[in-house]
């Protein structure tokens, strides 16, 4: 009796925690961060794009195909669970773009309240927080948005730099103040966002800023 509640156990914990690959949903072992058929798809070198303002942005994917399909199951259907799984690609192509280079904090792109309570999590801050507890380094929130704007990708490039006018503010100066920060988003495309975040933060004394997303659109 005692071999068959065990087993019963057992079975209800796979059941509920059931890892899924977050570029296809196949389910996986628990120890995987991706199924073999997609691995095999990932590009061997990681994309080094540009934030406005010079900041260097790595991504291990370019936003396209499965890698596009993950991000939008990550930030829409509910699939926050795949944060580790997708962070630990990013880290690995933080080591691979910065050269092992150190961080004092880890930060996020942040999302309007508003937003927050529609979705129930911040994706970027998810991710951030697991890349932050992959490589050890201590995430602190630096960052609040205090305006709704427009959702950058449907406006024209010489709109996106507006956009994110006055929408950023620091919510923590003393934690910037003299730091190499590394700030996380899910995916940079004309890297307006992420070059406002990171304008505020050297506003604030920080020593250099440094990004990471998850994608990136390449720029032709
Ligand atoms: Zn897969």
């Amino acid at each position: 009796m005692t071999d068959f509640i065990e087993k019963l156990k057992n079975a209800a914990a796979e059941f509920l925690f059931t890892v899924r690959c977050p570029y296809c949903s196949k389910v996986i072992k628990r120890s995987e961060y991706a199924c073999c058929e997609c691995k095999n798809k990932f590009p061997e070198t990681s994309v080094k794009e540009y934030a406005v303002g010079g900041h260097i942005c790595a991504a291990p994917f370019p936003y396209e195909g499965i890698f596009k399909n993950a991000l939008y199951a990550f930030k829409f259907k509910c699939r926050g669970g795949y944060s580790k799984q997708l962070a630990f690609m990013i880290v690995q192509s933080v080591n691979e773009v910065y050269n092992g280079e150190h961080f004092d904090i880890i930060t996020c792109v942040p999302i309007h309240k508003k937003a927050l309570k529609q979705r129930g999590y911040n994706q970027s801050e998810l991710l951030a927080r697991d890349c932050a507890n992959i490589m050890g380094v201590p995430f602190v929130q630096t960052l609040e948005k205090i305006k709704e704007n427009k959702i950058q990708h449907n406006l024209k490039s010489n709109e996106r730099a507006q956009n994110v006018k006055g929408v950023y503010r620091i919510i923590d100066k003393k934690a910037v103040d003299g730091k190499k920060v590394l700030i996380i988003d899910d995916v940079i495309t004309t890297g307006n966002t992420l070059g406002e975040c990171a304008r505020i933060l050297m506003k604030y004394n920080c020593k250099k800023v440094s990004c990471a997303t998850l994608c990136a659109v390449i720029i032709k």
